[in-house]
């Protein structure tokens, strides 16, 4: 029944994109992703705008510290407000400046806690991280919704995760049958989904880890059998070496799912390693493309590895780390050793 399901949610071939921080800065950017969409058959994962998920988190360390985190909140809350102005027509504020009014009261009186006792949770932290992609996520819907039907979707209904030694797992099995359970009664051209945001098997919202938001991307790629990912970033696609550093730097055009795995676990900022997993075991087409730029043509990513007159594709370095090497008789064929280590 299950395969089924996908085969029908497939006859839909939804492209999935997602954006992140960057491309969703301020109203100008917004009308930018706006332009770059299609407008039918879109699923549309966010990040937080630009900086936000720093700041909450900075304003919840302040807060435990003692140290003053007012006006900082006060200023977010300004640059929403000031999104939504500039991209609704007047009679379409009110809802969600409601909306944002009811969370910021919330996140203030959870600071105010985390200000008493001295201290915070990771649930916590969670709860108040994942505020900057459902701002991010409602407003980018309302927007688009002024033209093509689009609807809100919070990853935490549906996508349900859990860790093991340290590392997030997804529950596909559940996910997918919430998601089937989701869209039975929906018609809708876009659908806009919180990055970032998961719940916990026992259904309390957490998060995928910082800049967790590509992952997010490849997951509901899976989940909806996408005919291609597009991760929207700031830079044309993944570079030979950080263009930054490397002034000879060019981009990439072709890459296997092996490939960038190796550079973004090495290092390649450009692209959260885990987003690979997912796409590759669904052998869906992945490009990461310049939201500044749309015209470029990025980088592709699939499981053909195609030859280039270069031989070495790319190089990677991670700033700023110790290579610990352990070894030891007392090591061998004592399971755990990693783990604990
Ligand atoms: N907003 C989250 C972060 O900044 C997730 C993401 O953007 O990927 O970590």
């Amino acid at each position: 029944k299950g395969v089924q399901l996908i085969v029908e949610l497939n006859k839909n071939f939804y492209t999935l994109h997602k954006f992140g921080g960057s491309s969703l800065a301020d109203a100008k950017r917004f009308n930018e992703v706006k332009k770059i969409l299609a407008g039918n058959q879109e699923v549309i994962v966010v990040s937080a705008t630009k900086g936000t998920t720093t700041q909450l988190q900075n304003m919840l360390d302040a807060a435990r510290d003692g140290k003053t985190w007012h006006t900082e909140l006060s200023a977010l809350e300004s640059a929403h407000q000031t999104i939504i102005n500039a991209l609704l027509p007047q009679d379409q504020h009110a809802e969600l400046l409601q909306v944002l009014r009811n969370d910021f009261a919330t996140v203030a009186d959870i600071y105010n806690t985390v200000a008493k006792i001295g201290a915070y949770s990771s649930e916590i932290q969670d709860f108040i991280l994942g505020y900057g992609e459902q701002w991010s996520a409602q407003i980018l819907t309302a927007y688009l919704n002024l033209t093509n039907k689009t609807l809100y979707l919070d990853a935490s209904k549906v996508l349900y995760c859990y860790k093991k030694d340290g590392v997030v797992c997804i529950d596909w099995e559940r996910s997918q049958a919430a998601l089937i359970e989701y869209l039975k009664d929906k018609d809708f051209s876009q659908l806009v989904v919180t990055g970032f945001i998961a719940s916990t098997l026992d259904g309390k919202r957490t998060t995928l880890g910082r800049n967790g938001s590509d992952f997010s991307g490849a997951i509901f790629a899976r989940l909806f059998q996408a005919i291609k990912l597009i991760i929207w970033t700031d830079v044309d696609g993944i570079y030979t070496a950080h263009p930054a550093k490397v002034k000879s730097a060019f981009c990439i055009d072709n890459l296997s799912y092996q490939e960038a795995l190796e550079l973004a676990y090495f290092g390649a900022s450009v692209l959260h390693p885990m987003t690979i997993a997912p796409v590759q075991e669904a052998n869906i087409p992945l490009y990461i493309k310049n939201s500044y730029n749309p015209n470029a043509e990025g980088t592709l990513i699939t499981n053909a590895s195609t030859k280039s007159k270069h031989p070495i594709k790319g190089l990677t370095y991670v700033d700023e780390i110790a290579l610990i090497n352990i070894e030891g008789a007392g090591m061998a064929g004592v399971s755990g050793s990693a783990a604990r280590i």
